[in-house]
């Protein structure tokens, strides 16, 4: 019968060294071992070049190191990167590197899949299968911030959470990877350089205040009136815009982090003067800053962009009320790299709800 080995990076460091007691092993392999795992992210145990073959050979005959590897990417014109990323049971996510002038940013994924049906997002038409561990999460940056350096010679900057599945559903492997992340036995990136976007779950927006997190959030508002948030993003029905408004003001209490509005105007739907009255009011919740996205073909036909008039009509109006409002031009759209392009395109086993 095969041993069923652990996985090791599910171990926290006081977990680890005493893993280590139990082998009848010094306490300071275990911190050893754990900075492998973390600050050099070893993929393997016969690289930890520092302990003894017996030692490597120890830890091979007792754990795994689920590591994610890149299989497959594709470069945009753009320079955008994008990759299926294979996770140990053959489950593939997407993550992406988006360089521009002045910042090198990956945007990861959280879940397989993803259970929320938001009408206008190629994932939302993937069944969630499962969530990601936090050393997945951890992994997806570091492949990233490799290519960056290979590609690009720059460091990486930015970190998104807006690539598949929505990250307060996978709340504590989220906020472990992004512990990893900032920690300097990690990979000591600032907290203000991660965003964690949220299509809104009330409930676990509080719970980010009262974990007075640091890094930044970003809500998928997309409108701001109740019926037609209902009908583009089901999640409203249980999570109203007063619920979300509410929860914000809460967050923003306790962490006193401005909070960014992405809203997609699409034609015909959300762009009127009416629309961004109601995003205007809405923004009274909390401070915060608003992103208009432009609306990136999911290829159904259903949705589509407003015209540029419309558009700046529509940000004009909210810098008269005095709000914050930038246009964000998506990038990666050829290779479906964009925001909700994501859904393992070439990855048919991927189940189609
Ligand atoms: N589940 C999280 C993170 C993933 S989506 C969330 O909903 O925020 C990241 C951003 O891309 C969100 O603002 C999302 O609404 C947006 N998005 C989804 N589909 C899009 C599309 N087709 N075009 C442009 N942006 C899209």
């Amino acid at each position: 019968m095969t041993k069923i080995k652990k996985d090791i990076r599910a171990l926290s460091l006081s977990e680890l060294k005493e893993e280590f007691i139990l082998m009848g092993e010094k306490n300071f392999r275990g911190q050893q071992v754990y900075e492998w795992l973390w600050k050099k992210s070893a993929h393997s145990f016969e690289a930890m070049s520092n302990l003894s073959k017996e030692l490597r050979e120890k830890l091979n005959d007792n754990f795994v190191i689920n590591a994610v590897i890149v299989d497959e990417k594709q470069i945009s014109d753009d320079k955008t990167i994008k990759n299926s990323l294979k996770l140990f049971d053959g489950n593939i996510v997407e993550g992406v590197l988006i360089p521009t002038e002045t910042r090198m940013t990956a945007c990861v994924s959280v879940q397989v899949g993803c259970s929320l049906t938001c009408r206008f997002c190629a994932t939302g038409k993937l069944e969630r299968l499962r969530n990601l561990n936090a050393d997945e999460i951890y992994d997806e940056v570091v492949l990233i911030k490799e290519q960056a350096d290979k590609y690009y010679q720059k460091p990486l900057t930015n970190i998104v959470f807006m690539g598949m599945g929505e990250p307060l559903l996978n709340y504590n492997n989220v906020i472990d990877a992004i512990e990893k992340i900032t920690g300097e036995d990690g990979l000591n990136m600032a907290s203000d350089r991660i965003t964690v976007s949220t299509a809104g779950i009330a409930k676990m927006i509080r719970k980010l205040g009262d974990d007075e997190v640091k890094f930044n959030l970003a809500l998928s508002l997309h409108a701001a009136n109740d019926e037609k948030r209902n009908r583009i993003m089901p999640i409203n029905e249980s999570n109203s815009l007063q619920e979300l408004g509410e929860a914000l003001a809460y967050y923003y209490s306790k962490t006193k982090n401005k909070v960014t509005f992405e809203y997609i105007v699409f034609k015909d739907i959300n762009d009127t003067i009416k629309d961004a009255e109601e995003l205007f009011q809405f923004s009274k919740y909390v401070p915060s800053k608003i992103n208009l996205i432009e609306y990136n073909s999911t290829g159904d036909g259903e949705f589509q962009n407003t015209s540029g008039n419309k558009l700046h009509r529509f940000k004009d109006y909210l810098e008269e009320k005095g709000l914050t409002a930038t246009i964000r031009r998506s990038r990666g759209r050829d290779i479906d790299a964009a925001c909700g392009q994501l859904a393992n395109k070439k990855h048919p086993e991927a189940k189609m709800q």
